[in-house]
């Protein structure tokens, strides 16, 4: 057998090469609407409603690390990331199960205060917890969520359905998160240092000041779904053309919509929208905001299209912004900067696994975290220039 190394062919890739292996046979293809390739699976129901299946896995030192993330905002996250993908199928999540694989430093304490958070956030969107699975792991905690959610047939959206000329809509702000983690990730070097250097320190009295930047680091540690927003469009009757959250980054998720849907796109630079609060921290770090808008990514807004008449049903979702307009695909897919220039948004991208540099995020021996960034769903950029975009898909 020759060994094909996975960063060769990539997450997505890899995903393809998945998908043509686990092919659906024909008894099962008249229910299933929709399989591998979007947010969400689709599947009919014998009442002719939809139901959506989402799953996605949280581990260690790959998409989290404890020193900076507290169990209970854990627990919450890994719930709101997988709502937030049946949210981008327009449906109400509805079920979830959880799994969990437990290395031996982690306690019953530490597992019930994972499962608080969870527990507490699946309230808040209405969700029963269902069950799951629990086992040992020799690779530090692993988290794994499935979530099913239902939705009308005719509200259902897929990521394939935008036409040119139709509005490019996001929730929120972008950027935010990456903010968030640049702070803590900065926060984790000196906490590293500060117990090197007094060995004898009782860790748990070390305290952070961290009040100037809540704002961010809330938005990564305890990412919102925006089930307000699904509600909304239930609410006014609007089915968006196309929609996808965004856990890589608002430019990599163009991407899939554009593929999906075989259109072009032109977003604005000037039409992003980005808090101060990020902005502050982007010119702490000397980096671009927009950057961090376009790549990267664990926002969980949602990217969606709208026919432009449909545009008076949007307007009164106060937490929307229009950056741009699908085009034909022979437009390709740009960003109009601040001085009126168009960039080729396909030769820069938001996190992909298994490239070269995305295997050790939280590698102690090198902090660096811009090498090795991985968000939830794995938004990583490969090093400070890649994240201002170099880095092909
Ligand atoms: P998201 O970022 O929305 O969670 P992903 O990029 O993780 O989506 O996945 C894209 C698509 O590939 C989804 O339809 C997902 O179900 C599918 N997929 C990812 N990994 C696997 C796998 N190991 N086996 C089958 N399908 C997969
Ligand atoms: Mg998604």
């Amino acid at each position: 057998m020759s060994f094909t190394r996975i960063s060769e062919i990539g997450e997505f890739g890899l995903i393809d090469r998945i998908a043509t292996l686990v092919q659906p046979t024909e008894s099962c293809l008249s229910r299933l609407k929709k399989g591998i390739g979007d947010d969400s699976a689709v599947i009919e129901l014998s009442n002719g409603k939809l139901q959506v299946v989402s799953t996605d896995l949280l581990i260690e030192q790959i998409h989290f690390d404890l020193l900076t993330t507290p169990l209970e905002h854990l627990g919450a996250k890994a719930v709101s990331v997988n709502v937030s993908d049946i949210c981008a199928m327009n449906a109400k999540p509805l079920y979830a199960t959880i799994s969990i694989g437990l290395a031996n430093n982690i306690s019953v304490e530490m597992v019930e205060q994972l499962y608080k958070g969870a527990a507490n956030v699946a309230k808040q969107y209405g969700i029963a917890i269902v069950g799951g699975d629990t086992s040992a792991s020799v690779t530090g905690l692993v988290i794994s969520v499935t979530i099913v959610g239902e939705v009308d047939a005719d509200k259902i959206t897929y990521r394939s359905g935008a036409k040119p000329g139709d509005l490019i809509c996001i929730t929120g702000d972008l950027g935010r998160s990456f903010a968030g983690l640049k702070v803590l990730m900065r926060e984790r070097q000196t906490m590293l240092e500060t117990f090197a250097e007094n060995p004898d320190m009782d860790k748990s009295t070390y305290k952070a000041d961290l009040s100037d930047y809540q704002k961010v680091i809330e938005k990564h540690l305890l990412p919102k779904a925006r089930v307000d927003a699904v509600k909304f469009f239930h609410e006014v009757g609007l089915v968006p053309t196309s929609m996808i959250d965004v856990s890589d980054g608002v430019g990599s998720e163009l991407k899939h919509l554009c593929r999906s849907s075989q259109t072009g796109a032109l977003i604005e630079e000037t039409k992003l929208p980005i808090l101060a609060e990020t902005r502050e921290v982007s010119d702490e770090f000397e980096d671009d905001a927009t950057t961090y808008a376009l790549f990267g990514g664990e926002d969980y807004e949602l990217l969606f299209t709208i026919s432009p008449t449909d545009l008076d049903k949007l307007s009164s979702f106060p937490d929307v912004h229009i950056i741009g307009k699908m085009l034909p695909q022979s437009a390709g897919i740009k960003l109009r900067d601040l001085f009126g220039t168009d960039i080729d948004l396909t030769k820069t991208s938001g996190f992909e696994h298994f490239t070269a540099s995305a295997e050790s995020t939280f590698s102690t021996e090198d902090n660096s975290y811009l090498h090795n960034h991985d968000g939830h769903n794995g938004h990583q950029a490969d090093d400070e220039n890649d994240l201002c975009g170099g880095r092909q898909n």
